[in-house]
């Protein structure tokens, strides 16, 4: 008869290609069950319909039905439940919440939210989409809504049902009437909106942020437990010391960057199917300055400008949809072990989980800041100059982002500095293969 242990050798050998380890050690494979011949498991990923379900399935069955004395093979696919639900009742029964959020305003956040929940709702998911924009609630105009449909039950809002989606906006409440509120009262709208609407069972529920990151962001993150935030932006708009700023002021209120989505990136003409990327050509700049990846590039067009109530779907909004839920999936398997970094006074040393500590000098790290007041944004040119770091220069505040970065803050001052830990690991490597 098979045994465990080959079935589990055979399935390490299928790598899951966001994590970069095999799905045994990973730790996906679960309720294994050998009955002569018949050999049944799940698999549970690390986040609901992970793109990458089929092509694990598949293999996962090949390569048992290849062992020797296997006739039958079941797998199950299942999903983590990822949130600890710390939450109020409302968002109990809600898997993932996912803020979609800009530095400024204007760049199509809103849109980039709607696309998302109609998108999500193509594919199969139970969708909600909440707009938190006191001052300009956009998911009414974006759905051509003109009547809200609000009920109040047992002291609970029932969220509008529109097309299988559950919406929720400030536009319901308020109608035409300007908001004029002050900083307290906001917040106290914010937190009832996020407590007393009865979203039931969801998939995905996405926040449509106001822009910037102020009172509201900061209420939104200490009321409920978020996934994460997807940052929207444009080429035009994008500056990287706002970018960077972005990160860092939503790593400070404990929303992780799951990605960047850049708006309006490009066109394509009626008489060429060429995309024409009017600010620049796609750059890998983001991810490699602060590890963040840019995980769509969408184009500057007529059709996303018109009302969602006649969303067709298409390989774009359909590829951005995929690559958000392994994003999601990607940081909720990290997200439990960042790495420890500790500042000693000459050097910085980290160390992974279950991994030999590696060691960088503080000069060299602080001088291999890619930060923009280090690095001119747009020649690529280092503008800090070596000698002009202090040779006692050392850390005094180190910042895990997320599971792709960390931040330090250095004792010359300089506060900007975000080190992916892909960096980190090749500049150690470097460190380490010099000789002393
Ligand atoms: P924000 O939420 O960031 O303020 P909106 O989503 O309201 O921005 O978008 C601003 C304007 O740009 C809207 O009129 C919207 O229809 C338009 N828009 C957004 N994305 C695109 C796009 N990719 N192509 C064309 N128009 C767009």
């Amino acid at each position: 008869m098979v045994q465990k242990e080959d079935i589990l050798k055979a399935l390490s050998q299928i790598e899951d290609p966001d994590l970069h380890k095999d799905i045994v050690t990973l730790g996906f494979i679960k309720e294994l069950v050998i009955d002569g011949s018949s050999v049944s498991f799940s698999i549970e990923l690390t986040t609901a319909g992970c793109p990458l379900k089929n092509m694990f399935k598949t293999e996962a069955e090949r390569l048992v039905k290849e062992l020797d004395g296997v006739e039958k093979v079941h797998i199950v696919m299942t999903a983590r439940q990822n949130r600890i639900s710390n939450d109020s009742d409302s968002l109990k029964n809600v898997k993932h919440v996912i803020a979609v959020a800009s530095a400024k305003g204007g760049v199509g956040k809103s849109t980039v939210a709607a696309t998302l929940a109609c998108e999500f709702a193509e594919k199969g998911f139970k969708v909600g989409l909440l707009d938190t924009d006191l001052f300009g609630p956009s998911l009414p105009t974006l759905f051509n809504i003109r009547e809200s449909k609000i009920v109040q039950r047992d002291n609970m809002l029932i969220p509008m049902d529109y097309k299988g989606m559950k919406f929720m906006s400030f536009g319901f409440l308020l109608g035409d009437s300007p908001a004029i509120m002050r900083g307290p009262m906001v917040s106290g709208y914010i937190q009832q909106l996020l407590t007393t609407v009865e979203w039931g069972e969801l998939d995905y529920l996405f926040i449509d942020m106001p822009p910037g990151t102020g009172d509201i962001q900061l209420t939104i993150s200490q009321t409920i437990k978020l996934d994460g935030a997807l940052i929207v932006t444009t080429r035009s708009s994008l500056s990287l010391v706002d970018v960077a700023r972005g990160i860092l002021m939503f790593e400070k209120v404990q929303i992780p960057a799951l990605g960047v989505v850049e708006n309006m990136a490009y066109f394509v003409c009626d008489n060429c199917d060429k995309e024409h990327y009017i600010f620049g050509e796609k750059k890998s700049e983001l991810s490699d300055r602060f590890g963040i990846e840019t995980i769509a590039h969408i184009p500057v067009d007529s059709n996303r400008a018109k009302p969602f109530d006649k969303y067709e779907s298409n390989s774009i909004n359909s590829d951005l949809a995929d690559s958000l839920i392994r994003q999601v999936g990607k940081n909720a398997a990290a997200a439990t072990t960042p790495p420890d970094v500790k500042l000693m006074t000459d050097r910085v040393i980290i160390t992974w989980e279950g991994e030999t500590p590696v060691e960088i000098e503080n000069k060299e790290l602080r001088d291999s800041c890619k930060c923009a007041l280090c690095v001119d944004e747009y020649s690529g040119e280092k503008t800090l100059k070596t000698e002009d770091i202090p040779e006692d220069i050392h850390g005094q505040e180190a910042v895990p982002l997320g599971n792709y970065a960390v931040s330090i803050q250095w004792s010359d001052g300089h506060t900007s500095s975000i080190y992916p830990y892909k960096t980190l690991k090749a500049l150690s490597a470097v460190t380490s293969d010099s000789p002393s």
